[in-house]
């Protein structure tokens, strides 16, 4: 990952810069589904991440640092039940189209033994736990406070402690996304023991007609112990969002119109999604090979391709469409789904 920033003139227009800078990150530009003949740009982040303002091992300051010096262009801090201030952290690390930081937060409530962790991204005042008389209560009085805070939610980890199940899912209300990877080494993400992992569930959601978006996130507390497996270190997982400018509101507005990939490693050069066909295109490694599956309704692959571009043309009928770049070594994309 190229972690220098861009250099340019500063006189030169912010245009320039944004190509420049996008360029450098090897990311074709492309037009969405939903926003058309629009210049947008990707931007790599990370919405989970924990700080000394909660049970992280550093300051804000260095977190921030850290993401800003990988490549990342966005970052929410996440600390939790305490909203971080960003104004501070943003004087010294922001910059234009190079890098945000949002404010968030880790709602973090539970029901009897279960924990119950909502993040809200972009809050505008904090949050607290909402309590309530089920999971699925605890859940939904967590996302109503969220969006009244005028934050986007997103449920975590549903299967830490196995707390949070599909069915819980299912009855939640205005919600669209939950973490399908979260880099924490505790969360159960592929589930086990008869217990569904995370694309399965997603796979689930789908299929029942409920809409979802899937997270990858890193969920980082340990920045002091690198390489360590055994600790919730940084740079396991991401979100790559297409919006027109680096800035909270079109991020956060992106995210919640699926407008994003997530991934733990993949890195796409392009992806069009049409109303007659999906086309991705990845950023290879050299040495790598790689797998695209496109799966529909029930988690049926509909077509695995094994060369890029990779093109699904609609058929009719499948409910939805998403996609999931598999590469040698185990890194993933995941591509949203498409309705049809
Ligand atoms: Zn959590
Ligand atoms: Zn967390």
């Amino acid at each position: 990952m190229n972690s220098s920033p861009p250099v340019g003139p500063r006189a030169v227009a912010l245009i320039v810069l944004v190509c420049v800078y996008g360029a450098a990150q090897g990311f074709a530009r492309a037009s969405g589904p939903q926003v058309a003949n629009a210049e947008l740009h990707w931007y790599k982040g990370n919405t989970h991440t924990h700080t000394l303002n909660s049970d992280g091992d550093s300051t804000p300051d260095d977190v921030a640092r850290w993401y800003r010096e990988h490549g990342y262009r966005f970052l929410v801090l996440s600390d939790h039940n305490f909203l971080t201030s960003v104004d501070g952290l943003n004087a010294l690390h922001g910059a234009d189209e190079r890098f945000l930081l949002i404010p968030g937060e880790e709602i973090t409530d539970r029901f009897g033994e279960k924990p119950i962790h909502i993040n809200g991204l972009g809050l505008s005042e904090t949050v607290d736990p909402q309590h309530g008389s089920s999971v699925v209560d605890v859940i939904q009085r967590d996302v109503d406070a969220i969006k009244k805070a005028g934050g986007l939610p997103h449920v975590n980890h549903p299967n830490y402690l196995w707390a949070i199940s599909g069915a819980d899912l299912q009855q939640i209300d205005r919600l669209r996304l939950f973490e399908i990877f979260n880099g924490h080494h505790l969360v159960n993400n592929l589930g086990g023991g008869g217990v569904p992992g995370m694309e399965e569930v997603w796979d689930r959601l789908l299929s029942n007609g409920r809409l979802m978006y899937g997270i990858a996130d890193d969920d980082a507390h340990t920045f002091k112990d690198p390489g360590n497996p055994d600790v919730p270190g940084p740079g396991r997982g991401w979100v790559v969002v297409r919006a027109g400018r680096l800035a909270a509101r079109p991020i956060l507005d992106a995210l919640e119109r699926g407008d994003f990939y997530a991934s733990t490693g993949v890195e796409l050069s392009d992806y069009q999604a049409t109303d007659k066909a999906i086309t991705i295109a990845i950023k290879e490694k050299e040495t790598s090979k790689y797998r695209v599956q496109f799966i529909g309704k029930n988690g049926r692959v509909l077509k695995e391709v094994t060369s890029s571009p990779a093109t699904y043309t609609f058929a009719g009928g499948e409910g939805y469409v998403r996609a999931k770049v598999i590469e040698s070594n185990g890194r993933l994309a995941w591509t949203q789904p498409v309705i049809r």
